[in-house]
């Protein structure tokens, strides 16, 4: 079965045939501004099973890093739906919030803690590192 999402007006809608790769919540300061301030909960995906079937999302990457994530984003509501990053190049990093179902999705790690505010929540049954499990370059 699909799992499926869009954003918050409606305008982009996708959908993703496949199970996930990872889910995890990013506490880094990037994060942080993209979320409004609190840690980002994703969920990992294989890039070849999301497709956009409703709208164009628009895309940001910032200019003055040598590996910067592609956010994309609906244009009308500002809604971040997920990223793609060069530290995953063959995934597409799906924002939580956007999924129809976002409490069927967990956290395994917490990654970037070395970020993490103190408002910010961890659950117990979960690890956390204080960059990301696996060491590579580029910030979710
Ligand atoms: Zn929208
Ligand atoms: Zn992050």
């Amino acid at each position: 079965m699909a799992v499926t999402g869009g954003c918050y007006c409606g305008e982009i809608r996708y959908e993703i045939n496949g199970s996930q790769e990872a889910a995890f919540q990013c506490h880094c300061r990037e994060c942080q501004y993209i979320t409004g301030g609190n840690a980002n909960i994703v969920v990992v995906f294989a890039e070849s099973d999301f497709r956009y079937t409703k709208g164009l999302a628009s895309s940001f990457a910032r200019s003055d890093l040598e590996n910067p994530v592609t956010r994309h984003f609906c244009g009308a509501c500002g809604t971040g739906i997920g990223s793609r990053s060069p530290s995953r190049p063959n995934s597409m990093i799906v924002k939580v919030g956007t999924l129809d179902n976002p409490g069927e999705y967990q956290a395994q790690a917490a990654i970037f803690t070395c970020d993490r505010q103190a408002y910010h929540y961890i659950p117990n049954n979960i690890p956390s590192f204080d960059k990301r499990p696996t060491k590579k370059g580029a910030t979710e």
